[in-house]
């Protein structure tokens, strides 16, 4: 998963570029920046590595959903389906639109349940948002069909899926909208950093504007920019997107790398009775940055979790009881602890909500482990792990 594995040259080359010429801001100063526009020549990049027509970048993957959310026109009233498990930056948009998230059961891909989201829909519902978990997909084409069929808006959150795809497409370019995140520890870092992609030309242009204050970015004089509506500053700097020009340039090299080496340790754990694999809608498709895989209970999968860290294999997840990841230790969310009032709404739609009913995500997420794909291993060190787990694996289960 981490770009930052393998942060070199190529990224500081870039970022040389912006601290000699002394502009770190995306826009304007045309005369002073020795030609380097490293956001907008990133952009270009995203659009062409992942197919789509057009992309804004943002100073975070949170802020480039609030920004998707905000083109779409979602906001105070509408519903918006999430899944039980992804990452607190889902419904921290959602709220921060002032919409409601509505969360519903994952199923064996560790995303939404397609019988779960059509289950939740009401009139108010808005927009589905599937989040693409841990480098591999959501069923994102009988999604897109229910969207269409109840005509809703479909989000891709693909943060942490950057470089998968689903029958060809690129994750995050199949929806009306999806976001990237290029925090440290994603697929490819800009330090910190988001993106919208989208094909709408419209969402697009509103998204350039409301990402810098609601400026219209017509002229060159910043301060006579009119304003076609309210927005935010959720613009990125030159040096974040300096980094991330380096970063994309390698991401086929990170891609490879990290299916190679998943492959070593599913090799390993497919010869176990017992372990099961997470379902990946389009396997050809899958980013590799984590190998998912079921245990047969959750008594099991706690004690081989706990073994694999004895015997030294960090990077071994158990999201069941992580608090940024999983529903059942989102206590902030449930008690809507809130710094300022929320609208009287939602306030009421959170307490009235059910958080006690995903027995069928319990029962998948309390069988699960991740395993966290790093690029710097040697092929003999990726042996080596694989062969440790097998063995931990197979201790606990026998
Ligand atoms: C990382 C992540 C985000 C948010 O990205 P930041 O850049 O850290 O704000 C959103 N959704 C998912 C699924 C993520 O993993």
């Amino acid at each position: 998963m981490p770009g930052f594995e393998i942060f070199g040259e190529e990224e500081r080359k870039e970022v040389q570029d912006v601290l000699d010429s002394g502009i770190l801001m995306r826009y304007g100063f045309d005369h002073m920046r020795n030609g380097h526009w490293k956001a907008r020549e990133l952009e270009t990049a995203i659009c062409e590595t992942f197919k789509v027509k057009h992309a804004q970048l943002t100073s975070s993957g949170t802020t480039a959903l609030s920004t998707a959310m905000a083109v779409m026109g979602v906001g105070a009233g509408d519903e918006v389906i999430m899944p039980t498990f992804t990452f607190v930056a889902s419904f921290e948009a959602i709220i921060t639109a002032g919409a409601t998230p509505v969360i519903v059961d994952v199923d064996d891909t560790l995303c939404l349940d397609p019988k779960a989201v059509e289950a939740a829909i009401t009139p108010k519902t808005k927009c589905v948002m599937p989040v693409h978990m841990c480098g591999s997909m959501a069923q994102v084409d009988t999604l897109k069909a229910i969207c269409d069929k109840h005509d809703l808006l479909l989000l891709e959150d693909a943060c942490q899926s950057i470089g998968a795809t689903f029958k060809g497409q690129h994750l995050g370019t199949i929806g009306d909208a999806g976001t990237f995140s290029f925090d440290f520890v994603k697929t490819m870092t800009c330090g910190e950093g988001g993106a919208v992609l989208t094909n709408n030309e419209t969402y697009y242009v509103n998204a350039d504007h409301y990402t810098d204050h609601g400026h219209d970015h017509i002229g060159n004089d910043r301060g006579a920019e009119t304003h076609p509506f309210l927005g935010y500053n959720f613009r990125i700097s030159e040096l974040h997107a300096a980094v991330g020009l380096g970063q994309i340039r390698k991401l086929d090299r990170i891609l490879a790398t990290q299916r190679k080496n998943n492959r070593v340790i599913k090799d390993a754990l497919a010869a176990i009775d017992g372990v099961t694999f997470r379902r990946i809608p389009d396997p050809e498709g899958d980013s590799a940055t984590f190998l998912s895989f079921f245990l047969p209970t959750e008594d099991l999968t706690r004690k081989a979790h706990a073994k694999l860290l004895e015997n030294g294999l960090g990077g071994n997840f158990y999201w069941y009881d992580n608090n940024w990841h999983y529903v059942k230790k989102w206590d902030h969310l449930k008690n809507a602890t809130s710094l300022f009032p929320l609208h009287s709404g939602l306030k009421e739609a959170i307490a009235n909500y059910n958080f006690d009913q995903f027995e069928q995500s319990d029962a998948i997420m309390g069988r699960t482990i991740s395993s966290l794909i790093n690029l710097s291993w040697t092929p003999e060190q990726a042996e080596e792990r694989a062969s440790k787990m097998a063995a931990t694996i197979q201790s606990v289960l026998s």
